[in-house]
């Protein structure tokens, strides 16, 4: 008997992750400004499989703003607000530690897609 069995995860555990090409993964960081660095290529990666998978919205927008949701990958129940004028602001962890988080990458992929 096999005693290291888990339970599968449910589908909303766990998004199915593309595969991305590492050249693609920097055609993107360059179509949005940002350093084409490990830890930006992985964040890219991230919101490329959030875009895949339908979790970035337009919600609507001001004479300043515009305002997005996107899911969390990680905690099925959570939706971040990104808040689009000139720059991209999050109100989730990495943002608030100075990073361009995976959700403002999304959105800016997004816009990139859409326009
Ligand atoms: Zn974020």
């Amino acid at each position: 008997m096999n005693n290291n069995m888990r339970r599968p995860p449910k589908s909303s555990d766990v998004a199915p992750t593309g595969v991305y090409d590492v050249d693609e993964l920097r055609t993107q960081c360059r179509a949005i400004g940002i350093s084409p660095q490990r830890s930006n290529m992985r964040r890219v990666r991230q919101a490329l499989d959030l875009l895949n998978h339908g979790s970035v919205a337009f919600d609507h927008r001001d004479q300043t703003n515009e305002f997005y949701w996107v899911d969390s990958q990680t905690h099925p129940d959570t939706v971040y607000r990104v808040r689009k004028n000139g720059q991209v602001e999050c109100n989730c962890a990495d943002a608030s530690q100075g990073n361009q988080c995976k959700h403002q990458i999304a959105v800016l992929l997004f816009n990139e897609q859409f326009k």
